[in-house]
């Protein structure tokens, strides 16, 4: 008889599930339920497209056995199966990174942590919150020998050799002492409603009940072994809307999303026509803690004509779509489409377009707290949309929203044109990583004061990406606030006249700066602040960070244009100074504060902080 450790993440996961996630224990009966229902799935697949396999009287089942004598609860199914290897590669090894992100996504609330449980792919293990022993009985289909994987939730399993007839898996669980509502029928059917009821396999409990013969003194009472459907075991989406309620919708998502939570917004379509299909898709309002991996697990499932084809394929939706959940089932496609060529397949690249449009445009419609809920989870990945996906861009841009300078929250473009001046059609932007940086950006001043709109875009990595290849939003042109020149009232005569005025002083102040500066000049876009600095809109490297991005580089920096203030005290105190060390490193000082007023380090930061003390000492 072989013993196995468990691997090291497995045994610290199954000590978690044993002493500290004890509320909502009973999703383990969904969990189980479900590996099962993949495992049908899986077995109908070959039973329908391998010759092997084909033998025409094969029905899939789940089957429960509720054991009061014994203590015990029974799970099983004549789905896939699993072989030794199987059983070892899959219960006592991590198979997929999923167990690692689990481990490190606890947060210690017990609550938040069992909602982990199904997102990860941990899910068999949550069986150790009710389970002093488990045994996995399995027969891989079209194999002869069966195992058996036993344990009890520490460190060791153990796998042999048994007999069992048919294929598939059975699931004896020995609960612990004061866990028998899971013995209980009327428990159990209540949790395989709640999360299983959809599935399209018949869930078959088996149970023993108390039943009167007779009446009066006659009446004998015995037990009696019953066994009762507990669900309903169609498979919800071939279903149609008008039967369909929003309980029902929410429950099947419960399942199939391994959420607790009710998902935000669902959608469920069947297309009729030149291609037959249908789709059911949600929305969950919580984005998926694996999104950002790259080993995310997609969360769409492909079926042909109700048999399930794969849940792997990454390509069912665009990838900026890869927090929805749901279930594509194609008329059209040929049951043994080969999964390596899904991707190039005609059928299915209509059927991710309509799928995408509609999911934007139930996204477009989201109202009040569920947009604001949509928003603070997705907003990054529509960006990403914007980015990757020309045919659906207009859609997209409808609905991506940015930070504003004049309003609270945010706000789309939409909203912004709204309000916007409809001569001009321009809308204006400035992007930073810090929000409060950009809003006392001196840049602003100006159109502060002119009462004009400026988007703030503090998303850096992915709006100074993403938003200099929109463009255009509605004949509306995007406009970089760094590098236009500010709205203002002065005449093009006024502006040449100031900055002939302050010539000698610009260009003294170009002399000291160097190449450290592209240009120095007089702003007419300052208000308050005696600098600014700005890029050059006519450098030829002003909207490449995209390229530099895609090459995987960051952008290098371009000289900036230094811009002073006229008005301010400083300026004009320095234009009639005769001291060149003192006008060196007020120089550098106009130069640097601005740099940081933008967030841009200062070239060299010693040499600043010493000017900053020499004028303090000054001064005082
Ligand atoms: P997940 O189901 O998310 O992959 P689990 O921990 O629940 O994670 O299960 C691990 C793996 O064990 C499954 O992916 C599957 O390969 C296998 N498995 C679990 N239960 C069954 C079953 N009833 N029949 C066949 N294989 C199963």
């Amino acid at each position: 008889m072989a013993k196995h450790q468990f691997q090291t993440e497995i045994g610290q996961l199954l000590k978690l599930m044993t002493h500290s996630l004890y509320s909502n224990k009973e999703i383990f009966i969904r969990e189980l339920i479900s590996n099962s229902s993949d495992a049908l799935d899986k077995f109908n697949y070959l039973s329908l497209t391998d010759n092997k396999f084909k033998s025409g009287d094969w029905s899939g089942k789940v089957f429960m056995k509720l054991d009061k004598e014994d203590g015990s609860l029974t799970i099983g199914d004549n789905g896939l199966g699993m072989s030794e290897q199987d059983l070892m590669d899959n219960l006592g090894t991590i198979a997929k990174s999923g167990t690692k992100a689990f481990m490190e996504n606890l947060t210690g609330d017990a609550k938040k942590d069992s909602n982990l449980i199904g997102q990860f792919g941990v899910g068999f293990y949550s069986v150790f919150m009710v389970a002093d022993h488990v045994d996995v009985i399995s027969k891989k289909a079209g194999e002869e020998q069966a195992y058996k994987f036993s344990t009890d939730g520490t460190g060791e399993y153990e796998v042999k050799p048994v007999t069992k007839e048919e294929h598939g898996t059975v699931i004896y669980i020995k609960l612990k002492e004061d866990e028998v509502e899971f013995l209980d029928k009327h428990r159990v059917q209540e949790v395989v409603k709640k999360y299983s009821n959809h599935i399209a396999y018949p869930i078959m409990m088996n149970f023993m009940e108390e039943e009167t013969e007779g009446e009066g003194d006659d009446a004998v009472t015995k037990m009696v072994n019953k066994t009762e459907q507990a669900n309903a075991a169609t498979a919800l989406w071939t279903l149609s809307k008008s039967e369909l309620k929003k309980e029902d919708y929410v429950e099947f998502y419960k399942t199939i999303g391994h959420d607790t939570e009710e998902p935000l917004a669902y959608l469920h379509n069947k297309v009729e026509g030149a291609s037959e299909f249908t789709t059911l898709f949600y929305i969950p309002k919580k984005a998926p803690m694996d999104m950002y991996r790259p080993d995310y697990t997609p969360g769409v499932k492909l079926y042909v004509k109700r048999v399930f084809i794969t849940d792997d394929d990454k390509e069912l939706l665009p990838s900026y779509l890869r927090f929805v959940k749901g279930i594509i089932d194609s008329e059209d496609l040929p049951l043994n489409v080969s999964r390596e060529l899904l991707q190039e397949n005609k059928i299915l690249a209509n059927i991710k377009q309509t799928s995408t449009k509609k999911i934007l445009q139930a996204i477009k419609k989201l109202k009040g707290e569920d947009s604001v809920t949509f928003m603070a989870q997705y907003n990054r990945m529509m960006k990403e949309g914007v980015y990757t996906d020309h045919v659906n861009k207009d859609l997209l841009l409808d609905i991506v929203k940015y930070k504003s300078s004049t309003q609270d929250g945010l706000v789309n473009f939409e909203e912004y044109v709204s309000r916007g001046d409809s001569e001009k059609k321009e809308i204006y932007y400035i992007t930073g990583a810090e929000e409060q940086v950009l809003r006392n950006s001196p840049l602003l001043e100006a159109y502060n004061k002119a009462n004009i709109e400026v988007l703030i875009m503090d998303d850096e990595e992915v709006d100074s990406l993403v938003t200099p290849m929109i463009g255009t939003y509605k004949e509306w042109t995007l406009k970089d606030i760094t590098a236009i020149d500010a709205p203002d009232s002065k005449t093009e005569e006024e502006k040449e006249e100031v900055a002939k005025e302050f010539k000698e002083l610009t260009d003294k102040i170009k002399e000291v700066l160097g190449t450290e500066v592209k240009d120095v000049k007089i702003s007419t876009r300052l208000t308050s602040s005696a600098s600014c600095v700005l890029k050059d809109p006519n450098d030829p490297m002003a909207g490449m960070a995209q390229i530099f991005a895609q090459m995987g580089e960051a952008m290098p920096e371009a000289p900036l244009i230094l811009e002073i203030n006229p008005e301010h005290e400083m300026v004009k105190k320095l234009d009639a100074l005769n001291d060149d060390t003192l006008f060196n490193d007020v120089a550098w000082i106009l130069l640097d504060s601005a740099k940081i007023s933008e967030g841009i380090q200062p070239k060299d930061k010693a040499a600043f902080a010493s000017r900053i003390a020499t004028l303090a000492t000054k001064a005082l």
